[in-house]
């Protein structure tokens, strides 16, 4: 799996900051944005954060390039409605060569291995078949499994990305796509530190673990 940042809003905390000292002040976004201090922008950040007061965090964006996570993942991820996704199309590419997931589970029962690899190959040598035979790529393609790896392009804002982030990284959510949001974590930590630092787990917010099973990170109320 990759995660790459393609592309952002510029400074992107100091626009947030700056829209919401807007809120309060007669001066323009402009002239804030040109006279706000880092430790404002820290301060401010901060105050937004404590306070609830997350729609500022709206006006950063993120674009991230994933590539190689399997199918099972990405149905996952767009179940997140505040984001654009565009994803490599099953209909349109015609894939020669079949890139696909191993779990860590499988990969280390050596027996189960090469069962579920020779499955794999199997139905990708049913999908060329198919293909070969002028059946449709959109067609052929039901046969190939959840474990197909994919690729796409996801813009997701600050607001949306830590709430994401506050589920998928609860170490109760499906393994691949904790590791998907532990490298989208890492990629905007690198250009907004304060901003990846509220990339965490839910229990992070709360204080404490509302999952059936607690991972033991945080207390449970029961
Ligand atoms: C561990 C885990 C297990 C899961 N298991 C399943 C499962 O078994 N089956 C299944 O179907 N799904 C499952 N999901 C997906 C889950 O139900 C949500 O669909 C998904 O996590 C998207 O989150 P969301 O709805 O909070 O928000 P997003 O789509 O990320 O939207 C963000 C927020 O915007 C608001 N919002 C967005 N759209 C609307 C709207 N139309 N109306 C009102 N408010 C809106 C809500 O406040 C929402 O929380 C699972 C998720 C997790 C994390």
């Amino acid at each position: 799996m990759q995660v790459t940042l393609i592309a952002y809003t510029p400074d992107p905390e100091l626009v947030i900051a700056a829209a919401a000292r807007l809120s309060a002040s007669p001066s323009s976004t402009t002239k804030i944005m040109e006279k706000m201090s880092p430790q404002r922008v820290d301060s401010l950040l901060a105050h937004l954060l404590a306070s609830g007061h997350l729609s500022p965090f709206e006006h950063a964006s993120f674009t991230l390039a994933i590539d190689g996570i399997s199918r099972a993942t990405s149905h996952q991820l767009v179940r997140h409605r505040i984001a654009s996704y565009t994803q490599q199309s099953q209909r349109y590419v015609p894939f020669t060569q079949f890139h696909y997931v191993t779990p860590e589970t499988i990969a280390s029962d050596p027996e189960l291995l090469v069962r579920y690899q020779q499955a794999v190959a199997a139905a990708h040598q049913l999908y060329s078949q198919m293909l070969d035979a002028g059946i449709p790529a959109e067609d052929a393609r039901f046969i190939l499994p959840n474990a197909a790896a994919t690729s796409l392009v996801m813009t997701m804002n600050a607001r949306e990305l830590m709430h994401v982030c506050a589920q998928r990284l609860c170490l109760r959510a499906q393994w691949e796509i904790v590791q998907l949001f532990e490298k989208v974590k890492i990629e905007v930590q690198k250009v907004a530190p304060r901003i990846g630092a509220e990339l965490k787990p839910k229990c992070y917010h709360m204080g404490y673990c509302d999952e059936q099973e607690s991972c033991g990170l945080m207390p449970t109320l029961g």
